[in-house]
């Protein structure tokens, strides 16, 4: 199979979706955040300075010392003293208020038309600096007021520690759900791919399953259906025709048989002509064998095949199957053994005929297919619920190329591996009386060494109630029990 379900690249591309949206709202958060701290940070500067400003301006009639004084208990009063009045060449137009203010770094401070708001590192700790110009009197003064940002890092980090925390914690909650309503989304796909894999030649008359979804799903099972309907109706003509076909084809055949057999006992035709005759019968008799077998198979495709299912056992039918094949012309120099395995009979419930047509194909190209002098070894074994018959043979074996094909129809491996005729239908024929009888026919082979074919049945389960009368002559089975 291979390649990653449509669940999970759907899965994944909404994750990442999900992920990038996170990361996006997280980061804007998180900068607005900061944006409003250092508003209301400079907010609290600016009405610091505006309080600085209304302060001088009261005491603008005071002696230095007093302004000095009263400059001084204002900083103490507020925050860490951090607070300046200079004068536009840059020196301080009162002393520094503190000893922070005295070594703080204030930045450039000349030719100011307007608020400068800037931000300044001193000892690995941020300050935000609010510096105003300003006019008292006649004198032009900077106020300049800062204040730490420490303040605002742990919030900051408390935000970051958060979004670190909920970030993955809801990707991975978004990437579950995600991936539990597309499996949930995509269930009918699995159903109808599941069906669609379970329909073939023999069960066409099936259809998929279709979801009352209303949606491209329900769509396209619909469409298959009709694609299987469609399907089903000219696989149904063409069973009907090679049966048709097969069928009639057989009254002319054995016609055409028959005036050929007048002919070869006619004592007054030549050589020649009785030559002719004999091959007319011949090929009268594989074309009849290729018909009965193709008839067959196309019954069977049309569910016509006339079956009778009682229990038959399969140790009795092999053996028969054993004997006839002891007869054939190329067995003669073969070794044919049989052996019959297990505790109960080997008996299953199926159609006698079939049945031995399937022991027979499968012998029989255990002979055909084996070098004289060869071993043919057929063992028939029940087990639990199931009868087993392997045909083994130390024959030329199947190569892998071979292997797939053998059960198909017309197939026949490489012929210059044998000089044996065959018509390519033996095996596609077992293969459905298997199938019929809900076995299971599989062959283990190695080129060179040989093949063995093996038929699994279930075995014959007796009815409840019924009495098995061993022994016991039909007459009296009846009073038994
Ligand atoms: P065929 O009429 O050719 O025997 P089958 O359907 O019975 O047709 O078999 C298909 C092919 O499988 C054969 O042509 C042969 O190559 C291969 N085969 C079947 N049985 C054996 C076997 N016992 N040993 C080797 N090859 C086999």
């Amino acid at each position: 199979m291979g390649g990653r379900s449509i669940s999970s690249r759907l899965t994944a591309s909404y994750s990442l979706v999900v992920f990038a949206g996170l990361v996006l709202f997280g980061g804007v958060m998180w900068l607005d955040l900061k944006d409003t701290l250092m508003t209301g940070r400079s907010k609290t500067l600016a009405r610091r300075i505006d309080r600085l400003s209304e302060m001088l301006r009261e005491v603008q009639a005071d002696a230095p010392d007093q302004q000095a004084r009263k400059f001084q208990a204002f900083a103490e009063a507020t925050g860490a003293g951090l607070i300046e009045v200079f004068q536009t060449d840059g020196t301080r137009a009162l002393p520094s208020p503190s000893p922070a203010a005295q070594s703080f770094p204030w930045p450039e401070r000349t030719a100011l038309d307007r608020d400068q708001i800037q931000e300044v590192d001193l000892s690995g700790q941020s300050y935000l600096v609010l510096m105003r110009p300003s006019i008292l009197g006649s004198k032009h003064l900077i106020l300049s007021a800062a204040a730490s940002l420490e303040g605002n890092r742990p919030i900051l980090r408390t935000f970051s520690l958060g979004l670190l925390w909920t970030v993955p914690a809801l990707l991975a909650l978004s990437a579950v759900g995600g991936y539990w309503l597309s499996r949930r989304a995509l269930q009918p796909v699995d159903a109808i791919t599941a069906a669609t894999r379970s329909i073939s030649f023999s069960n066409l008359s099936e259809r998929l399953p279709v979801p009352p979804t209303r949606d491209e799903l329900q769509r396209l099972s619909e469409t298959q259906n009709a694609m299987l309907a469609r399907l089903e109706s000219a696989v149904i003509e063409i069973r009907r025709f090679t049966a048709d076909a097969s069928h009639e084809l057989r009254s002319p055949l054995s016609f055409i048989k028959t005036v050929a057999a007048v002919g070869l006992r006619n004592r007054q035709a030549d050589a020649e002509s009785l030559r002719a005759f004999t091959q007319i019968v011949e090929e009268c008799g594989k074309t009849s064998r290729v018909l009965e077998d193709l008839l067959t198979l196309a019954r069977g495709d049309a569910g016509r095949a006339q079956l009778t299912f009682e229990p038959v056992d399969l140790a009795d039918l092999a053996r028969g199957v054993c004997e006839k094949v002891r007869l054939l012309p190329f067995a003669s120099e073969h070794a044919i053994t049989m052996t019959a395995e297990g505790a109960g009979p080997a008996t299953v419930r199926g159609d006698f005929s079939g049945l031995r047509r399937l022991l027979w194909i499968l012998a029989e190209n255990a002979a055909k297919y084996t070098p004289p002098p060869g071993r043919i070894h057929i063992s028939v074994k029940a087990e639990g619920n199931e009868v087993s018959v392997a045909v083994a043979d130390n024959g030329i074996g199947i190569s892998p190329a071979d292997l797939p094909h053998i059960f198909e129809r017309f197939y026949r491996a490489d012929p210059s591996r044998s000089q044996v005729e065959g018509t390519g239908l033996g095996l596609a024929i077992a293969k459905w009386v298997a199938d019929v009888h809900e076995g299971h026919l599989w062959v283990e082979t190695s080129e060179g060494v040989g093949s063995t074919f093996r038929v699994v049945l279930p075995a014959y389960v007796e009815p409840p109630g019924s009495t098995r009368c061993v022994g016991v002559p039909a007459a009296e089975c009846d009073s038994v029990g």
